[in-house]
């Protein structure tokens, strides 16, 4: 595996989001100096809050997943978990509701889950779920360390017998087909396949090596911090402030000093400038490259992922019984993928993630209020051309009536609309493209394909974040703060180990 050249005994690390952190982390605990530099007040960048009213609002991911990755940050400067954050089960891990009225919970218990879809499709899809759940984890297994947690000199490095392994399962199949030779019923291929749209790509033309998404959420579990979901940087931030990183926020950095093929120095809006011997940049790729004075030269354009209108409500508290997250299917599902990404409209069957992270922690709203998160899959601003800023509150007000038929009836009277981010304000944020899901994971711009996290012609540059390897989403950024770390320092010898030990220590999932 390549690493820098020289020495990296001090590292910056541009930007306090999950990548950023993770970086921090892994870099701390093998004995480097570490600064991080962040531009807004407090860690987790699109895993961001906002305080409105007394609601405390998430405003980026919701669906927790792969905790094994979060403990291993910690783990990474001698922590654990446990005292640092809460992480809660969610049972079900999701409610898949349908056009035709019928819903599903998704339970990540085998038995139960196959129970349930027994009697919502009978027994012949029962059996189908049992050996998709089978292929799903085995895919996981093939593919985690060879693939996804590991960093690619070239193409080359591909070609391994886990490559064949992964070919031999179907790995690069298309997914809904994968899917489609255990299922029969669409609702429940729609259960094992939506989550293509987190990799940016339909269904039927993602890789079926992303389906390994959905062995993270249907089987793995989906997680919820105590506190919110801004609990999960706080905690990692405080340990790395522990392990002695040094946080310098409300610092914009502008620009690197270069010596040589080296960068020398980190520049900020307001600090002197940070000298150090290598640097980690989370920042999104345009800006990114603008830092490091390079535009990459590729055969083909990256292509961004769609994007998300999020719509953040109050209202007063629904029925207890209804899930922290509600998955709305529209009845024409593929349709929406052919809007969004291809045509680059507003979906016109809408499929929306209702959150309701007050099911889990009340104290996240006022007294006797819930606090609701609904994201609209939207195209980004490549493909569409929407007036957002004119368009918005219209298709709030339709989001919201959506809602109130398939889920929460009489929400129109009652729901505060506390805050509302469209495409044009993930652009005003700096994110490309107006999405704030980075670039799509097409087979062009998967593992060794995607932007690498070395910059050629800058000797101590290592890349982290979502629009590096290995891609979008909270697991894989914080894998990608490892890689980056790896970069510097080349790989950590005492992670097999570490990890091992935690596995013996039996450290649980809550
Ligand atoms: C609405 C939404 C929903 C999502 N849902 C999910 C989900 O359910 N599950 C999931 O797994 N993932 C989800 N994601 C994706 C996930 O949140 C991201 O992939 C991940 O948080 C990105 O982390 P990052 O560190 O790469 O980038 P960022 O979080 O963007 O971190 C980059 C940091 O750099 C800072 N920065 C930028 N420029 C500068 C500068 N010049 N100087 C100083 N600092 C700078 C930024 O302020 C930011 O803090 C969602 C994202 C969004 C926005």
């Amino acid at each position: 595996m390549r690493t820098i050249e020289g020495r990296g005994e001090h590292v910056v690390v541009i930007g306090a989001g999950l990548a950023g952190l993770s970086a921090a982390l892994h870099l701390a605990g093998r004995g480097r100096a570490v600064t991080v530099v962040e531009r807004q007040p407090w860690p987790g960048g699109r895993a961001g809050r906002l305080d409105i009213d007394g609601y405390r609002i998430d405003t980026g991911p919701t669906v927790l997943t792969m905790p094994d990755i979060i403990d291993e940050a910690f783990a990474a400067v001698g922590q654990s978990r446990s005292g640092r954050l809460e992480l809660l089960p969610l049972d079900p891990a999701y409610r898949a509701m349908f056009a035709d009225g019928s819903a599903l919970d998704v339970h990540t218990d085998a038995e139960r889950m196959a129970t349930a879809i027994e009697e919502f499709a009978g027994s012949g899809q029962a059996a189908g779920y049992r050996r998709l759940r089978e292929w799903l984890t085995r895919l996981y297994r093939i593919e985690f360390d060879g693939f996804i947690a590991a960093n690619f000199d070239s193409p080359l490095s591909l070609l391994t017998p886990q490559l064949a392994r992964l070919a031999a399962i179907g790995g690069f199949r298309k997914w809904d087909r994968m899917v489609k030779r255990h299922l029969s019923d669409p609702r429940l291929q729609r259960v094992f396949t939506f989550q293509s749209l987190y990799a940016g790509v339909a269904p039927r033309n993602a890789l079926a090596v992303y389906a390994v998404i959905a062995y993270m959420d249907t089987i793995a579990g989906v997680f919820f911090p105590r506190g919110g979901v801004r609990a999960l940087p706080d905690a990692l931030a405080k340990a790395a402030a522990d392990a002695g990183v040094r946080f310098c926020y409300d610092a914009t950095v502008t620009g690197l000093d270069r010596a040589g093929g080296r960068v020398s120095a980190v520049r900020t809006d307001r600090l002197d400038p940070i000298a150090c011997d290598a640097v980690v940049l989370t920042t999104e790729l345009p800006q990114t490259y603008e830092l490091l004075g390079r535009t990459p030269h590729r055969p083909v354009r990256l292509r961004p992922a769609p994007s998300a209108v999020v719509a953040h409500l109050g209202c007063r508290r629904v029925a207890s019984d209804t899930a922290h997250h509600t998955i709305l299917f529209g009845e024409s599902w593929d349709q929406t993928f052919t809007d969004i990404i291809r045509d680059g409209r507003l979906m016109r069957d809408p499929s929306l993630l209702v959150t309701r992270p007050t099911a889990s922690d009340p104290a996240l709203a006022p007294n006797g209020r819930d606090l609701l998160y609904v994201l609209a899959p939207a195209p980004n601003l490549a493909r569409g051309r929407i007036d957002w800023d004119g368009a918005t509150a219209r298709y709030v007000d339709e989001l919201i009536g959506d809602v109130a038929a398939r889920l929460l009836p009489g929400l129109p009277d009652d729901a505060t609309i506390l805050d509302v981010v469209t495409p044009a304000d993930w652009a005003r944020q700096g994110m490309a493209a107006g999405s704030p899901f980075a670039l799509a994971h097409t087979f062009g711009q998967t593992g060794p394909f995607r932007p690498a996290n070395m910059v050629r012609g800058v000797d101590n540059a290592v890349l982290a974040g979502s629009s590096t390897v290995p891609g979008v989403g909270v697991p894989t950024t914080l894998i990608s703060g490892r890689l980056a770390a790896d970069r510097i320092t080349g790989p950590d010898a005492g992670r097999a180990n570490r990890m091992a030990t935690h596995h013996d220590m039996g450290a649980g999932l809550t």
